[in-house]
């Protein structure tokens, strides 16, 4: 039998470096597939329809949801994110990993259907670190800034939920980090139980 892939779920307060980390990984391993989400916030600069998001309005995500295409969904700043199923099934049947940036609200739903997920918390080394990148990045209002290292203090009550846990200090050795988590979990006895002792 073919052996499944793994579900990553990378989630981590905004400013923590995530979306840095999440990119090498994706450059640098082919066998993992990055899950484009839906949402009904607006695209950023730069941003492309169905590479970072499929950009769906209030009502068709509202539908989405009636025809049960997603594995999770959660509001997070105002907006609707949500993991959609086929994405999901297709990428872990075809044997190939599959990341996942989500909310802890997300993680925690994914987690409750797929106990084998694999979670991963970045964050800053201290809040105090995580405000001073995002003022430092110049793209929200201080008020703005406030709810996010607020909403952050709420988000590490999750922690215990995690099975890993990385200070994102300096970014090259974070993502050394999150490939060696990867690598380890790879090789761990209970995502090879079917290999060893087979034909
Ligand atoms: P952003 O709008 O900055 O790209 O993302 C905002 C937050 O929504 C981030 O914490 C991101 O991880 C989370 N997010 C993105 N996609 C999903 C999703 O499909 N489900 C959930 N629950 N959260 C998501």
């Amino acid at each position: 039998m073919k052996k499944k892939g793994m579900i990553i779920i990378v989630s981590a307060p905004s400013g923590a470096g995530k979306t840095s980390i999440c990119n090498s990984l994706i450059k640098s391993d082919k066998n993992i597939v990055y899950s484009i989400s839906t949402t009904t916030r607006q695209p950023r600069k730069g941003e492309k329809n169905g590479k970072e998001y499929f950009f769906v309005d209030n009502k068709k995500f509202k539908d989405m949801v009636k025809k049960n295409l997603f594995v999770e969904y959660a509001k997070v700043h105002n907006y609707f994110y949500g993991t959609s199923k086929k994405m999901l099934e297709e990428t872990l049947n075809k044997g190939k990993d599959i990341l996942l940036d989500i909310d802890v609200q997300g993680a925690i739903k994914i987690k409750k259907q797929y106990k084998d997920a694999l979670m991963i918390f970045i964050t800053t080394p201290t809040l105090k670190i995580l405000k001073e990148r995002l003022i430092k990045r110049n793209k929200d209002l201080l008020d703005v800034i406030n709810t996010r290292v607020k909403n952050a203090k709420k988000e590490l009550m999750y922690l215990p939920r995690y099975d890993y846990l990385v200070l994102n200090d300096k970014l090259d050795i974070s993502i050394e980090n999150v490939k060696s988590i990867i690598k380890a979990e790879r090789l761990s006895i209970k995502r090879n139980k079917n290999i060893i002792g087979g034909k």
